[in-house]
């Protein structure tokens, strides 16, 4: 008999979800208005320490209108976490401005403040000043904000904060999602929580949240008729996706706690393996451990990340590499990076291992033999 497969990181519903969509249902707002979707704006905002928020469809939509509000257009610079996934600068590519991407340390797996000033003196030595840094808390565990707050501060560069998969972790006890002049989310189906599809741009500037949340909604003055002065998007969330999103929100907390005790089962099981290393959380680090991560040295375990999927595959379970930086993207062959390879290597090296909230114990069992089989944990 086929054993039920095992995601990485899977969707996981609860009843609330289900009587909220019928209570948009029922009152029949539907679309792009309504109860929920202010609900979930004040409520994100609100576990975030910030002062607003709009919910649109993608992350990517999120940090797209971030870009815009900020008039970041044709010919600007914008230097980007290189380590990341492509939807953090995507947008930057669609307003024409140019990446340069920056590489990661190796406490955070962030960028790393160091390579990040290095950019920033290079951009002056040429007169060039960046539109913006964009900083992710990558797998969930926060970059260094302190250190590359202050370098953005001396060089006056803002800072969009991709909190995509950070939702619930913490940084000397303040959430990530309240550091940069924007911060963004991600409710995709394989986030910490999610709306199907979602995400949310936040601020502390009510003004310009208002003006992207305008942008969201195709950019309508407020006429009898449709009239517009500028190009905007169809980006908006829906209501019944915030109702979905209203619900997830609530359970967050308690989904991070999973998430902590799949990486601690990891960890129990796995560190006494010699040639394997985890993702340590340095003091005053919270981690929601979206995704638990390992480091594995082919020379010392003789086994490789690609076998080690494909044994993980054999059974029907998920597992993946981690990110491939965006300087070694094809696509990006030709943008400037800054960095000693620090990503490189842990793009080589690492692999992401099952970590749903949702996980059981019976999924954990078949999980803990294949382990103690290609490891030969006795
Ligand atoms: C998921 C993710 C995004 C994009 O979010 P979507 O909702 O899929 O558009 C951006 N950045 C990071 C780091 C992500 O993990």
């Amino acid at each position: 008999m086929e054993k039920d497969r095992i995601f990485l990181s899977p969707p996981h519903m609860g009843n609330e979800e289900a009587e909220n969509v019928s209570e948009a249902f029922e009152s029949n707002w539907i679309s792009t208005q309504g109860p929920f979707i202010n609900k979930f704006e004040k409520n994100l905002a609100k576990y975030c320490n910030r002062k607003s928020a709009c919910v649109v469809q993608s992350g990517t939509a999120a940090i797209h209108l971030a870009i815009r509000v900020m008039g970041i257009s044709e010919g600007d610079t914008v230097l980007c976490q290189s380590f990341t996934f492509i939807g953090s600068c995507n947008p930057v590519v669609y307003e024409k401005a140019n990446l340069i991407f920056v590489d990661s340390e190796y406490e955070t797996w962030n960028m790393c403040p160091n390579s990040l000033r290095r950019a920033l003196v290079d951009c002056k030595k040429q007169k060039i000043i960046p539109k913006a840094i964009i900083v992710v808390h990558l797998y969930g565990m926060p970059a260094k904000m302190d250190q590359i707050l202050s370098v953005a501060k001396q060089y006056k560069v803002p800072v969009i904060e991709d909190a995509a998969e950070a939702l619930g972790s913490k940084l000397n006890n303040k959430p990530c999602g309240s550091f940069g002049r924007f911060s963004i989310l991600s409710f995709n189906g394989n986030k910490i929580i999610t709306t199907s599809g979602g995400g949310a741009l936040m601020s502390n500037n009510k003004d310009e949240i208002e003006e992207a949340n305008f942008l969201s909604t195709q950019a309508k003055e407020s006429k009898a008729f449709y009239e517009h002065k500028k190009i905007g998007y169809n980006y908006k969330l829906s209501n019944i996706l915030a109702s979905i999103g209203v619900a997830q929100l609530k359970g967050l907390n308690e989904r991070v706690l999973k998430r902590r005790k799949n990486y601690l089962f990891y960890y129990n099981l796995l560190k006494k393996v010699k040639g394997i290393t985890f993702l340590d959380e340095p003091e005053g680090y919270f981690s929601n451990r979206w995704l638990t991560c390992i480091l594995v040295d082919k020379k010392i375990t003789n086994i490789s990340v690609e076998e080690i999927i494909s044994e993980f595959a054999d059974e029907n379970i998920e597992t993946r590499r981690l990110w491939k930086p965006m300087h070694m993207q094809p696509i990006f062959k030709k943008n400037i990076f800054y960095g000693k390879g620090v990503s490189n290597f842990l793009f080589e090296n690492g692999i992401c291992l099952p970590s749903g909230s949702n996980i059981n114990d019976e999924d954990k069992k078949r999980i803990k033999r294949i382990l103690t089989k290609i490891f030969s944990i006795t």
